[in-house]
């Protein structure tokens, strides 16, 4: 594992949890944003959701799960017509190729259920490990990494990790984070993605681990126009003094620590690495 200059992989896992900690307060709703009744229908929207958004897939799905309803029913689909209820998710053609041929191989091998082992679902036509831990973590209660492009991006922003293949990520998460969390933390900071640390202009100004995290500056540091920045029900919880936000005092005084430590990643050693451990923060499981 590679940690930001200057912090010990102990400091990175004891700040990683922390974060960990101040997101599920921020977040305390998170959950998979894809609709689900059963394992197949997770691991036919998670499919779907590939290039798409997961409001569109859902969309989608309302209709289709009622008129498909096992894996036999997919396998044996009408293509065309398949293919005329998927395309508002994009990449139709190629997303009903996998769904079909993931769901014979559903019937062909494992009676039409779908199986609760990552080995047995990476065997699937079209199912990575992404994938296969979504539908671990949301179907089956088997603590999963969900490594997508927020938990990717965020964890680098982080200085979590400085990988940028999925499986090298999600190899650095399993190192800091306790097994029992490995979901519900893909769901915290794909949530924490969505609504506060986006791609191009991240909310710092009002970001509750802004002062955990050695990015912080990169994107607006103004309370008031970060507030305005959030999404969905942080827009509201932005205007209110929610669990760990910062003062004005705060803000300048992280972004006085991030002036005098920024190096070219990103990472500073100074944003209170080592010194933010508190006494009731675990060390490594
Ligand atoms: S401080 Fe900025 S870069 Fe860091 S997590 Fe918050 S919004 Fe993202």
């Amino acid at each position: 594992m590679t940690v930001a200059e200057g912090e010990t992989p102990l400091a990175l896992t004891r700040r990683a949890r922390r974060m960990q900690r101040v997101l599920a307060d921020r977040y305390p709703d998170a959950h998979c944003e894809l609709d689900f009744t059963t394992p197949l229908e997770l691991l036919i929207a998670t499919v779907l959701s590939a290039q798409s958004t997961d409001k569109k897939v859902n969309e989608v799905t309302a209709g289709l799960f009622r008129q498909y309803r096992t894996a036999a029913d997919f396998a044996g689909a009408d293509r065309e017509q398949l293919e005329t209820i998927l395309k508002p998710t994009g990449f139709f053609r190629a997303k009903t190729e996998s769904v079909m041929k993931l769901s014979a191989r559903l019937v062909e091998d494992f009676g039409g259920e779908v199986p609760n082992r990552l080995d047995k679902l990476v065997t699937l036509p079209g199912v990575g490990r992404k994938t296969a831990n979504v539908v671990l973590g949301n179907a089956f209660g088997v603590p999963g990494i969900t490594v997508d492009t927020h938990l990717g991006r965020l964890s680098r922003r982080f200085a979590w990790t400085v990988k940028d293949d999925p499986v090298d990520v999600e190899r650095d998460l399993m190192a800091i984070f306790p097994r029992k969390d490995w979901t519900m933390m893909s769901h915290r900071v794909i949530f924490h993605g969505r609504r506060t640390c986006f791609a191009r202009k991240p909310a710092c100004g009002a970001c509750p681990v802004a002062k955990l995290c050695p990015s912080y500056g990169e994107g607006e540091t103004d309370p008031v126009k970060a507030a305005k920045l959030l999404k969905g029900s942080m827009a509201a919880v932005g205007s209110l003094p929610a669990v760990g936000q910062l003062d004005q005092a705060d803000v300048e005084a992280a972004q006085h620590t991030v002036d005098l430590n920024a190096h070219p990643t990103g990472g500073g050693p100074g944003i209170e690495t080592g010194s933010v451990v508190s006494s009731s923060v675990g060390g490594p499981a």
